[in-house]
């Protein structure tokens, strides 16, 4: 029978940073399966690949603070590029209660470290973007070292590393079941055939609760569809953006390529498995963006090249990490609700020091943990985009 010292249920970005972090600190017996043919098919290679700091609550605040500099050093230190575009995310307030929020956010921030963002004002906004309509903008914050990397890149380079230092990677392959015993988990059931482990990590993204299910629990992750509309080439506003939210809205942009991409989350959108492209998007997003940046009235966008992809949702907005209490072996790395490639590499790091050491010192792990939602201890992020 095939064993693994540690079994990881997913091939996507979390997968692979968590077979990253276990390869580099010593634990060459890991093994990633993947039920597509190709790594990314799941939500890391639909997303919009934007990473920031600028975060509500510590606990992200603090993964964002080990992640993004991975990313900066990422080529560095693995040998393969992850495209890490440090242009920053400006948030653009037009209300005193956004403003509140933002300078709270502000001083969390930067009490915790963070040495780029800033406070900015609405003139200074509207100097040095004139393309946008500024009659509302009252001011914002802007961080220098948000920016953007590509999902696809950060993935394969992660489980590069790790394939080249030991760790393994089945593809094509289905988890079914998981077995236990009276001590932990014991094996696990694929369609490759049973697999002898005492460690498994579910790293299904929008399918974690149905992996949960194979031990008993209850996971509260739910998929949510997101679209994305990228625009033909479009050369009247700098390519050398940040990421621009409205947050009379929360209709967000950001350059990609020689055009934009565009993004708003549609309240009226219900949780489900729906993948599909929903063509009257178009019109809402194209209302939105035309509304804050009126020459985005002449933006050009093809239908067929937008998409759709599934966050993966949790009741607080914060990923769920760690152990289980009474499924020994069993680890969690699901719901990140929106900012799973911003905070794979705090992740991984995470889940490898629990694995090996059975703690971790980057966060308090408590404030993570499954059992938050039976004890009621939720941290609501509203942060949220
Ligand atoms: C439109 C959109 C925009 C986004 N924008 C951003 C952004 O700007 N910044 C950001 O940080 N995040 C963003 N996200 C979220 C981000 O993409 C996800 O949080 C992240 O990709 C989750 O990675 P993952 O590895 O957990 O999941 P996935 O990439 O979905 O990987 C899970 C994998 O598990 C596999 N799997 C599931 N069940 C099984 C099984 N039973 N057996 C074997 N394999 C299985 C799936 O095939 C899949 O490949 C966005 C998401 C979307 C949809």
């Amino acid at each position: 029978m095939e064993t693994a010292e540690v079994l990881i249920i997913g091939g996507g970005i979390v997968g692979s940073s968590i077979a990253y972090h276990l390869t580099a600190a010593g634990c060459k017996d890991v093994l990633v399966i993947e039920r597509e043919s190709a790594q990314g098919k799941g939500s890391t290679g639909k997303s919009m690949g934007g990473v920031r700091a600028q975060f509500s609550t510590p606990v992200n605040i603090q993964m964002s603070l080990y992640s993004i500099p991975f990313y900066a050093g990422f080529e560095e230190r693995l040998g393969h590029p992850c495209g890490y575009r440090p242009q920053g995310y400006l948030f653009c307030a037009t209300s005193d209660a956004h403003l509140k929020y933002l300078q709270a956010n502000y001083e969390k921030q930067v009490s915790l470290g963070l040495k780029d963002v800033r406070l900015i004002s609405a003139d200074e906004i509207r100097g040095n973007f004139p393309q946008l309509r500024g009659d509302d903008i009252i001011g914002g914050s802007l961080c220098a070292s948000d920016g953007f990397v590509d999902p696809y890149s950060a993935m394969i380079g992660f489980m590069t590393w790790a394939g080249d230092h030991g760790a393994k990677l089945w593809k094509n392959t289905t988890v079914a079941g998981i077995q236990r015993d009276a001590c932990g988990i014991v094996a696990v059931e694929t369609s490759r055939g049973v697999i002898a482990t005492r460690k498994v990590v579910n790293c299904a993204g929008a399918w974690a609760a149905s992996v949960a299910r194979m031990v008993g629990i209850d996971l509260p992750v739910e998929p949510l569809r997101r679209m994305l509309v990228p625009t033909e080439p479009f050369d009247d506003f700098p390519h050398s953006a940040p990421m621009i939210i409205d947050m009379s809205n929360g209709f967000h942009f950001r350059p990609e390529g020689r055009g934009f991409l565009l993004a708003w989350n549609d309240p009226e959108e219900t949780p489900g498995y729906k993948t599909d492209f929903e063509p009257a998007f178009i019109e809402k997003i194209l209302t939105r963006a035309a509304d804050r940046v009126p020459i985005f009235e002449n933006l050009a966008v093809n239908p067929k090249r937008a998409w759709a992809g599934l966050y993966e949702m949790t009741p607080d907005h914060h990923p769920i990490l760690g152990t289980v209490s009474g499924v020994p072996g069993f680890f969690l790395a699901n719901g990140f609700s929106g900012h799973g490639v911003m905070h794979a590499p705090a992740t991984g790091k995470i889940l490898a020091d629990t694995i090996l050491d059975g703690k971790t010192d980057l966060i308090d792990a408590s404030l993570l943990s499954f059992s938050r939602f039976a004890e009621g201890r939720m941290i609501e992020e509203t942060a949220v985009l």
